[in-house]
């Protein structure tokens, strides 16, 4: 009742504004201790739409006015200090202070945590209450046990029971359906066999220490230093193929090629030669024989360079 007689109060007394010239109630009045009446000539209004208009008159000097005073209280060390005060005190409220508990460990709790080390972090706190799981971890490396990792936990008891958990699928299957030293089930692995980058990948793998790609890559780039171009039938897929039909053999002694490149093996490294010399590096024109027998052959026909192989054997044989 009391705060209700107060408000009605000075809402009787009224006063004349001097811009409008509207009698209105005290409380319409901004207080001024300087005036005798203790309250403004102008009512709350007409001050703002004055204030408002003074400020438009004036923007520049306003807005500097404005930045210098907020720049002034970004330097203010004291307020900062003030402000971080009052936000470490409200985040007290709401996050009270809980007591610490003292961890006292006996000789007998930790006997209990050597016996039990072999279990997992989550299963050790259910046998001691109250200690979180960082106080047994720091306790652990106190007494220098050696903790095994959660998974590397749950893995051990899974292969005791003859199980493995796929890291693909994630399910517990017979260690019969993995590949040995793998943790991806047979399934899982074929249908990432089957991914075509994958394939891809394997298939670069395999070429990279490939005898004949280097043999191939070899002519390729040779191609503008006065050696003969591979016309466009002849690519890698096609060499390729063409040593798969000679068995891995050359073509003039039958010896076996190297599938990779083994590094001054000339003997049996493989080699692209042509059998017409006067044509290029054309389909049907090629084939595999051995780097020591490329470069004993030159230039010469096939007919006779057989010739000549043939009177060095006869006259060797007589000698
Ligand atoms: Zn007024
Ligand atoms: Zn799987």
């Amino acid at each position: 009742m009391a705060q209700q007689t107060l408000i009605l109060e000075p809402a009787v007394i009224t006063q004349t504004c001097y811009n409008c010239k509207e009698t209105k109630p005290i409380i319409e009045f901004r207080k001024r201790k300087s005036r005798k009446s203790g309250y403004g000539t102008l009512c709350k209004s007409c001050q703002r739409l004055q204030s408002l208009e003074y400020t438009r008159r004036n923007y520049e000097k306003e807005k500097a006015r404005w930045t210098t005073k907020n720049l002034k209280r970004r330097d203010d060390e004291m307020f900062q200090k003030r402000r971080l005060k009052r936000a470490k005190e409200r985040y007290r409220e709401m996050h009270p202070k809980t007591p610490k508990i003292g961890y006292h460990w006996t000789d007998e709790l930790d006997n209990k945590l050597r016996e039990n080390i072999h279990l997992t972090w989550s299963e050790l706190g259910d046998l001691f209450p109250n200690r979180t799981h960082q106080a047994l971890r720091t306790r652990c490396n106190k007494l220098k046990l050696n903790h095994l990792s959660d998974c590397q936990i749950l893995r051990a008891r899974l292969e005791a029971k003859g199980k493995r958990k796929c890291t693909i699928c994630g399910h517990p299957k017979l260690i019969e359906r993995f590949y040995k030293n793998n943790y991806q089930c047979k399934e899982c692995m074929k249908e990432y066999r089957q991914r075509p980058e994958v394939k891809k990948a394997k298939r670069k793998r395999q070429l990279n220490g490939c005898a004949y790609k280097r043999a191939y890559t070899y002519i390729k780039r040779g191609q503008g230093n006065g050696r003969k171009p591979l016309s466009k039938g002849t690519t890698l897929k096609y060499v390729l193929k063409l040593a798969k039909q000679q068995d891995h053999k050359s073509a003039i002694s039958g010896k076996s090629l190297n599938k990779t490149w083994t590094p001054n093996d000339d003997a049996n490294n493989p080699s692209i030669d042509r059998i017409d010399n006067n044509k290029g590096y054309e389909q049907g024109n090629i084939h595999w024989v051995t780097t020591q027998e490329n470069k004993m052959r030159r230039d010469y026909p096939l007919t006779e360079f057989y010739e000549i192989c043939k009177q060095i054997t006869e006259h060797q044989t007589k000698l």
